[in-house]
This record gives C-alpha cells, structure tokens and sequence, in this order.
C-alpha cells in the first residue's frame, strides 16, 4: 500500500522503516532540512537498535523515500500517518500546535482520491474529530485561493478522507522489535472501509511473517472507537506509570524497615495477577511518552470536573523519587558542597539517546543547587558528543575518566556495559570509594566484595 508518514521522530521513522520493510512504499516527510538530508543520505537522526540497517535495506529496494514537500507525501498515501510531537506546556496539557499544522497542510493538499488519516501521535481525547475539522479547514483555504473567496464547500466538493486513532505502544530502546511484536494494535474509527484499510496494512505484522518469531499466536486488533482508542494509549502509560510509583513507595517503605524491594518485587510480581513488569524500583519514571501523557490525562479529567486523586499521587511520589540519590548522597557524605559526584548513564532508559525528561537531569539540578560538582559517562550521549542542552555537567568519555577524583558514583541508567565494570581500577581512582545504584541494577556482592560501600534503592 502507499503510505505517507509526516514527523519522522522516534515513532514516524520506525513506523516508515517497518512499513516499508515489510512491502508498503512508504514516504516520509519532515519540515526539519538537516533531518531529511541525513536520512537521505541514508543516516538515522535517531539511535534505535537495528533502525539504520532496515533503513538501508528498505531504501535500496526503493521502498523509502524522504522530503520535506508534504504535498509531495500527501499525494504519494492511501494511508497519511501524523506522527508529530505533542510535547507538554507548563499546564499539563499536550501542544497539539504541530498535530494542528500537520492536518492543515494535509487539508490544502488533499485531491479527489479517499485518504485515511491516522493519528499516530498521542493526542487528547476527542482529537480525532478534531483533526477532521482542521483538515477541512485546510482543504476549505485551498479551494478558497484557488476558486475565490466565494467558494462554499457542496457535499460534491468535500474531500473523501476518514481518521483512525492508531496509537503508538513502542519501546524506545527495542522500538524496531516492539513495532514488528507489538502486544496488541488498536484502530479506532467509525469508518469500516478505513478500518479494513488498516487492517490490510498491517495484516504481515498480524500474522507474524515478519517478526523474529513466526509462531507466535496472531497480534490482537482492538477495533473501538476514536475517543475511546486515544483513552487506550493515556490509560495504558498512566497504568505504567503508576506502577513503578507504586513500587518506589514500596521501596521507602523497605528502606525504613530493613526489607529489600528487590525480593519484594520478586514475591509479588509472580502472582499472576500482578506480573513482574515495571516493578523495578529506582529513581522514577521519566522519558518523552510518561511524563508528558500523565499530565495531559489528569488535565483532561480536570477539564471535565474530575479530580484524579491516584494519578496525583503517582506524580508526586515519582517527583520525590527522581532526587531519592540525592537524599542517599547527603546520608552517606553529609555535606555535598565541594564534593564531586560522577554520574554513570544520562538518558532517561538504556539504549536510546533520548534525554527528554530524563531523571539525570532533575539529579543535575539539584547536585548544582547543593553546590556539588557534576561529572557523567553516558555510552550515547558521550560518544555522540550530544550536548542535549546540559548544563552544570561535565561529560567524560569514559568511566575511568569519570571515576578520576569522585567521591561518589551514582548509577542512574541502567546500560548493559556497566555490569562489567572494572571495579578494581575505578576504586583506585575514587577519592571515596561510595556507590549509589540507583536502579538496583549493579552487581551488589562483586561491589561490595571489591571494598566500595554500595548503597541501593529500597535495601
Ligand atoms: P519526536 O519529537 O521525536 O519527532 C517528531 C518529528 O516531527 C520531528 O522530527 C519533527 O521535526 C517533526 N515535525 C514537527 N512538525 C512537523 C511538521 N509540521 N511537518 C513535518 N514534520 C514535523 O516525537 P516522537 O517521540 O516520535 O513522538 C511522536 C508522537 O508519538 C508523540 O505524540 C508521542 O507522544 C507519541 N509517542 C512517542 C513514543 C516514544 O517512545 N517516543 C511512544 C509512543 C507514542
């Protein structure tokens, strides 16, 4: 099938790499220049495992392409994906300015031919039909320009086009993986002819014929309506979300009265009922997708007279757990002025270079504002040379360097390369050989045993 995808970020290039990769002839389009021009030139923008390899391969089968010219991509589509940012405002709520301008420009450039219109982005309830009317807003400004200003829309005029709410489940990290085995795809439309569009679309990721594992049961399709399939996607990361919360408090709580959250987690995550996912404790939620999708939902039950007295509390039991290293770092060193605290891992999960709302940047903050100085070894963020607009760090390029002079090491993401740490070296270049784990993620005997003082979360 022919398929536009516009925003090419973390969710729209996966979701254009897989598309093409499993037979569809996919467009992407961005209005960033500099981004375009690197993926023309075949280069990610992004670090996803596995994502630069298909985009290769997909792109010398002629099956992606990339532009700028949204018009372009519009008429290339059967099927246009928005998969633009909807990042927080200081209310709480999605900015849906780039969704807004998306559908416009889809509006002035729609032709004869029926479109479906997915929203791949996460936008606020009630979007869908939103998107719709800025579509024909748009459609309405062209047929204005080119007809004058004396056009009125006839039932004859009006664009064919349906929107689907298609939200996005994805893993950054394992995000190629999670796109080709997701859990479930959830369609929401009052349209049949988009629905069975969709579905033909994405029947080989169904039926397994391009995952790792082809006998894997078929992925369920939850077919359901737009509001309700744009609840799915807020409900699902506020239910995460509040997950993690939920153990952290159980790890405060294991930290005052001598248990240890790890076996805690253990003990409950093997019921069934329960599960042992997202129940590690450590320094809180953070990334572009929780954050941002919890507060919007609680703004959206604000603006309907509801008070979401759970989800609150999530929040504010994950906005004391992101600096919980902090309070960890004053018990053990008393007074941080002066000190130096080397930081290991930055981005808000391993395996991506995303620093949007990470927790490294709250413990940044706060180790400045305590007069402490910051050094960090991220494996991304420092090969990369990324600055990711940080201030008040000093980015080393390895964990020797990082080490050098530290009287402390806190570990705040947990990359694999850290469980072979050389930890005899790195004692030897500690003014005071004191870890924080902030993930209960290091290998706490081995740590223990090479003569540094380990200290983890919620044990
Ligand atoms: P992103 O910021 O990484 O990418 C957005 C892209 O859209 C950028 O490349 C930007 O240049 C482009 N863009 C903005 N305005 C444009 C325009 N007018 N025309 C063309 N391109 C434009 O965003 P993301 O992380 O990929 O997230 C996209 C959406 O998916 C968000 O709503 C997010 O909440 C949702 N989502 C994200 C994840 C995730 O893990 N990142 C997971 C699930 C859902």
């Amino acid at each position: 099938m022919r398929v536009c995808v516009i925003g090419t970020g973390y969710v729209g290039l996966v979701t254009g790499v897989c598309l093409a990769h499993i037979g569809h002839d996919v467009i992407c389009v961005d209005n960033n220049e500099e981004k375009v021009k690197l993926m023309k030139q075949g280069q990610s923008p992004i670090y996803e495992p596995g994502l630069s390899e298909l985009m290769h391969s997909c792109m010398k089968t002629n099956k992606l392409s990339f532009t700028t010219d949204l018009g372009a991509g519009v008429n290339h589509g059967e099927i246009l994906y928005i998969a633009v940012g909807t990042p927080p405002l200081p209310t709480g709520e999605s900015d849906t300015r780039y969704v807004e301008a998306v559908a416009r420009g889809i509006g002035n450039n729609l032709q004869e031919e029926y479109k479906v219109i997915v929203n791949k982005s996460t936008v606020p309830i009630g979007s869908g039909d939103w998107v719709r009317m800025i579509v024909l807003d748009g459609f309405k400004e062209r047929q204005a320009q080119t007809l004058g200003e004396g056009f009125v829309m006839s039932a004859e005029s009006t664009p064919v086009f349906d929107v689907v709410s298609n939200p996005e489940f994805l893993r950054e990290g394992c995000a190629v993986y999670d796109t080709f085995n997701p859990d479930r795809i959830v369609l929401g439309s009052s349209s049949e002819k988009a629905i069975a569009m969709m579905k033909e679309l994405y029947e080989p990721l169904v039926d397994h014929s391009f995952s790792y594992d082809s006998t894997l049961p078929p992925v369920p399709v939850v077919v359901t309506d737009l509001s309700s399939a744009e609840m799915i996607k807020y409900a699902a990361n506020a239910f995460l979300a509040t997950k993690i919360s939920f153990i952290n408090e159980v790890a405060n709580i294991c930290d005052r009265v001598g248990a240890d959250v790890t076996q805690v987690a253990q003990g409950i995550g093997l019921d069934s009922r329960i599960g042992s996912k997202f129940l590690q404790a450590g320094i809180g939620w953070g990334g572009s997708c929780f954050p941002k999708d919890v507060s919007a939902l609680i703004h959206t039950a604000h603006d309907y007279g509801y008070e979401t007295e759970l989800m609150n509390a999530a929040v504010k039991v994950n906005e004391r757990q992101r600096v919980i290293v902090i309070e960890k770092l004053q018990h053990e060193l008393k007074i941080l002025k002066g000190k130096v605290v080397g930081l290991l891992g930055l981005t808000f999960k391993p395996d991506t270079d995303d620093m949007r709302d990470a927790p490294a940047l709250n413990i940044i903050q706060e180790l400045n504002r305590l007069g402490a100085k910051v050094k960090a070894y991220d494996p991304i963020v420092s090969q990369s040379g990324l600055s990711h607009g940080l201030s008040g760090v000093i980015i080393e390029s390895n964990v020797e360097m990082l080490a050098d002079g530290c009287d402390a090491l806190v570990l705040v993401t947990d990359w694999q390369e850290f469980l072979k740490l050389d930890l005899a070296k790195i004692k030897k270049l500690m003014k005071n050989p004191l870890i924080i784990d902030g993930r209960n993620f290091l290998p706490r005997h081995a740590i223990v045993e090479a003569g540094f003082h380990y200290v983890g979360i919620g044990h």
